[in-house]
């Protein structure tokens, strides 16, 4: 199996390259071809698995495809994350994995100075990784709206939850429009998390490696 077998366009194909990626990983070999079709998709998989790379490729590929622009405080992609440090590291592939694409992307979290985070938002994002608190912030400022939104990944769900994030999340889903596509990753899925997805995903196809 290969990537170029999983749909991936040049433009990713090349990133990865240069990753010195040889073979898509399980989840990869799951989650990417489930997400370029335009499914909900629910996965179990720990970090170290690659699934980041697993949602970001086929997401990237989808915002380049449909050639679109984010207005100006508007954003296509969300990326909810439990920690700023997850934020950044996501935000860091996403740099990595779109160098050849045309798209934007901004990383905002909490405990650092807010006004560099609606400068970046001001122009519109095509991928915006973001921490729930610092996020619901932002949007009461109204520095950032959700009318273009048309994927939604909630990254490291079970910590999420464990870290108290429940009604932040919830509150953000309520903002976002309901024509999207959902990709949701957790180490586990127990009954909270499956409890928490009911309701907003759409027969999501589930993936465990
Ligand atoms: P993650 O599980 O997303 O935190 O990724 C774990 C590590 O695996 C990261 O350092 C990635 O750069 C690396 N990685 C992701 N996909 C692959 C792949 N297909 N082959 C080799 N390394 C990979």
């Amino acid at each position: 199996m290969t990537f170029s077998e999983l749909g991936l366009i040049p433009a990713l194909l090349r990133a990865v390259e240069a990753q010195g990626y040889e073979t898509p990983s399980p989840i990869q070999q799951q989650a990417i071809p489930a997400i370029l079709q335009g499914d909900d998709i629910m996965a179990a998989a720990q970090t170290g698995t690659g699934k980041t790379a697993g949602f970001t490729l086929p997401l990237l590929q989808r915002l380049a495809d449909k050639g679109q622009r984010p207005a100006p405080k508007h954003v296509r992609a969300l990326v909810l994350t439990p920690t700023r440090e997850l934020a950044a590291q996501v935000a860091d592939n996403v740099k990595r994995y779109g160098t050849h694409l045309p798209l934007k992307s901004a990383v905002i979290f909490g405990g650092v100075g807010a006004q560099p985070q609606i400068d970046k938002l001001k122009k519109g994002v095509d991928i915006l990784v973001a921490t729930p608190g610092r996020l619901l912030d932002l949007y009461q400022q109204g520095a950032v709206t959700f009318k273009q939104l048309e994927y939604l990944v909630l990254d490291e769900a079970d910590r999420m939850l464990d870290m108290g994030f429940i009604h932040d999340i919830r509150r953000i889903l309520k903002l976002l429009p309901d024509n999207r596509q959902n990709l949701l990753f957790s180490a586990t899925f127990s009954d909270s998390i499956k409890s928490l997805a009911k309701g907003w995903m759409k027969s999501p196809k589930e993936i465990s490696v």
